[in-house]
């Protein structure tokens, strides 16, 4: 009996380990599969991770492309817009581009184109309209470079020098201009805003004084233009020009009859007997020093 007693202790306290075992192996292989299933979910985050990071690599990709696209097409457009512009102009500049009227043409004591005593303006065209004149390239001291009628040469250096003394050496913004140069110029400006407005800043072909050789327009180091007036290169030739043949040719008191708004830069040269005499007489305009209709077109 005793025997037996212990016999079946025995076989519980087997059972009951065999029991716990088998219990706490069932639970480790829970926690196991509990680890593996928390492993796979961080495995799956980490591809939605990695899949919403190609997704984003993909959009910029195609937002890319289509930015680049969207750029080629307004470079396209730009392009057409800029071809249209320009043959706009060229067709507004040949319509724009004018005939001679018979007074423009017609001979009188001032047609002359290469003689200095040429007028040419609003209202006398140069003849013919495509003259070229004998220029020479030369520099001015101190100013950088002109093209002058050969006629002009001289007394051009001579100016120059003379400002250069001065301690006032002359810039140069524009001299001689060929009638091709000056087809560019004004198309520019009719292209800008139509030819009313262009026959306000540009002569037409033809019409301009740049295109006998004889006029010149100053500056002072690198000023523009309409920053020339005040400077004191500006009050020197001014008052020393004509000592040297130049005249300022468009002045603020004559408007009307130049045809041209005051340029306190814009020197035209007719020789120094002329240039005193004109100075002389109180003239103030080579249309009225000449005797010359003048105007506007
Ligand atoms: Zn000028």
């Amino acid at each position: 009996m005793q025997h037996q007693t212990l016999l079946r202790t025995a076989l519980f306290i087997v059972a009951l380990v065999l029991g716990i075992s088998t219990l706490s192996g069932v639970f480790l292989t829970l926690r196991a599969s509990e680890e593996i299933e928390s492993q796979a979910a961080a495995k799956r985050a980490e591809l939605a991770k990695l899949d919403e990071t190609l997704n984003t690599i993909e959009r910029q990709k195609a937002y890319d492309e289509a930015a680049k696209k969207a750029k080629k097409l307004a470079n396209e457009i730009e392009q057409k817009r800029k071809d249209e512009k320009a043959a706009a102009a060229r067709e507004a500049a040949k319509n724009a581009t004018p005939k001679p009227s018979s007074d423009c043409s017609s001979p009188n004591a001032h047609s002359e184109a290469t003689r200095i005593d040429v007028i040419v303006n609003k209202k006398h065209c140069i003849q013919p309209l495509t003259f070229t004149p004998n220029t020479i390239n030369v520099s001015c001291a101190g100013g950088g470079n002109a093209v002058v009628a050969s006629s002009a040469v001289n007394d051009f250096k001579a100016l120059c020098d003379a400002a250069k003394a001065a301690g006032v050496p002359l810039g140069i913004t524009s001299s001689y201009r060929s009638y091709q140069t000056q087809v560019s110029t004004y198309s520019y400006w009719v292209a800008q805003g139509g030819q009313a407005a262009a026959d306000r800043y540009s002569a037409r072909p033809g019409y301009s004084e740049h295109q006998t050789g004889l006029s010149v327009d100053f500056s002072a180091g690198n000023s523009g233009l309409d920053s020339f007036t005040g400077t004191a290169q500006q009050k020197w030739i001014a008052k020393n020009a004509p000592t040297y043949g130049w005249i300022q040719r468009y002045t603020a008191a004559n408007t009307t009859i130049t045809g041209y708004n005051a340029e306190s830069w814009h020197f035209r040269y007719i020789g120094r007997l002329a240039a005193a005499n004109y100075i002389a007489s109180g003239a103030g305009s080579l249309e009225k020093f000449w005797g010359v209709s003048g105007g506007d077109y």
